[in-house]
């Protein structure tokens, strides 16, 4: 989500018209159908009556995150649920989609990675920093609860100099937040403690696509440059 009004220097795309936006999904279905699909039966023809995703990829809504594009992946590979904020409520204040998803990721599909994926310039994040600005917006505000405990840390602890800088800390402690708050739920905790599932925080940088990820045993965002090991929010496994 995006709450900035555009500004006149601004390089983001002019709005168009309700009807061009409709066409250009249509006419982009079409070409998927006609041109794309068919160079891919194959995968098509094995997707279409079984899955076993990679990873369970938890993202925000925001149009300018692209999970498959940015991990190169291809349909059946990821297992991706997007909200606003990459939010994961702690297991027991909501029955709702997040927490239906894990569940399912983990318990029916077996999966034994799971992603939390921040990103810059996220409106969510804005929205956290500026509480006044969701006043027209009750739900979105009632959602963004879940993000509170990362502003909290960054209001009482972090020096900012600036938005800029308090908007990057807050990116990161609201990941290290919904990871805190993924690992409330019974079947995450479960798995965690056997070495059967692994989770990961990242941040990824829409100006320069790089991805900066949690690394537990560091406590800190360190870039996933395939230079290091991958950096690993996961405790090691009890059992
Ligand atoms: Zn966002």
């Amino acid at each position: 989500m995006q709450d900035k009004e555009p500004s006149p220097t601004a390089t983001a795309p002019e709005a168009e018209s309700a009807d061009v936006a409709l066409k250009h999904i249509v006419d982009g279905f079409l070409h998927f159908h006609h041109e794309v699909f068919p160079q891919q039966e194959e995968l098509f023809k094995k997707l279409a009556t079984a899955q076993r995703p990679r990873a369970m990829f938890i993202t925000c809504a925001d149009s300018r995150i692209v999970p498959e594009l940015i991990t190169h992946s291809s349909p059946g590979d990821l297992f991706v649920t997007r909200n606003v904020g990459n939010v994961v409520p702690p297991y027991g204040q909501m029955n709702g989609g997040v927490s239906t998803a894990i569940e399912y990721a983990i318990m029916a599909l077996g999966v034994h990675h799971i992603i939390v994926c921040g990103h810059s310039d996220c409106g969510a994040m804005r929205a956290v920093l500026n509480p006044q600005s969701l006043e027209k917006m009750p739900t979105v505000k009632a959602w963004l609860r879940h993000a509170e405990v990362a502003r909290t840390v960054v209001e009482e602890n972090c020096h900012c100099a600036n938005e800029h800088e308090s908007m990057q800390v807050l990116t990161e402690e609201n990941v290290i937040a919904q990871l805190q708050h993924l690992r409330t739920h019974p079947s995450v905790a479960s798995r965690m403690a056997s070495g059967q599932l692994f989770i990961h925080g990242w941040i990824y940088s829409i100006e320069t696509s790089e991805i900066r990820a949690y690394d537990a045993e560091q406590d800190k965002f360190l870039p996933l440059d395939g230079n290091h090991p991958v950096p690993n929010a996961t405790p090691k496994g009890r059992f």
